[in-house]
């Protein structure tokens, strides 16, 4: 792996040109096939919100700057709706591309502005691993204290909770703990920071 840096636009930047391989490695996916026809950005229905857009990404990760991608928005903001995966002319899959970045973002403890979209993966795959399935009440107290946004849609929460639509105590799946050994597998050896 070679790490050099350069100048852009009057900033330096690092290049990492072993990136591209290891996020190959690490998703599975191929992505030097991409020639950058545009087919993926002009169909995301998210590019609008995000600071580069899907092509942009491959072409960053391609290049090996590392931190640029680690650190945008746009890796939070795929939705995972597999459409720039169905336009694809050479297949490349970015939804897993997209996840894959995140994860690695996570371990390289890149933040992005979607702070509170990072909170809630984590907050949502610590719930998981601790009932084996989703609770929404602890989902959403976890996300609340640590965004430190208490009050925003506090009103709906108690129209759902009157409704019967939060259940107030959580409820495991029988064997729980095996779910460690898929977070392992994954390499999701523990609790992360949020
Ligand atoms: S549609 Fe596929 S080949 Fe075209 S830019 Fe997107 S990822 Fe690359
Ligand atoms: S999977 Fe992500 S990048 Fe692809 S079209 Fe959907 S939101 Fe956009």
């Amino acid at each position: 792996m070679k790490v050099i840096t350069i100048t852009s636009a009057g900033k330096k930047e690092t290049v990492d040109s072993g990136f591209a391989e290891r996020v190959q490695q690490k998703s599975g996916k191929e992505l030097r096939q991409c020639y950058h026809c545009l087919k993926c950005s002009a169909g995301c229905p998210l590019t609008f919100a995000m600071d580069w857009t899907p092509n942009q990404i491959i072409r960053m990760v391609q290049l090996g700057l590392e931190k640029r991608v680690l650190s945008s928005s746009t890796i939070w903001l795929c939705a995972s709706c597999e459409t720039c995966s169905t336009r694809c002319p050479n297949e490349v899959d970015l939804p897993a591309i997209m996840d894959t970045l995140k994860e690695m973002a996570i371990r390289n403890d890149m933040r992005s502005e979607q702070t509170v979209i990072q909170v809630f993966h984590r907050v949502f795959l610590n719930c998981l691993r601790e009932y084996g399935r989703l609770h929404e009440l602890s989902l959403l107290l976890s996300l609340k204290l640590l965004t430190l946004n208490l009050f925003e849609d506090m009103m709906l929460g108690v129209k759902m909770f009157a409704k019967g639509k939060i259940n107030p105590l959580p409820t495991r799946i029988e064997n729980v703990r095996q779910l460690d050994l898929i977070f392992k597998i994954f390499g999701e050896s523990k609790r992360s920071r949020t």
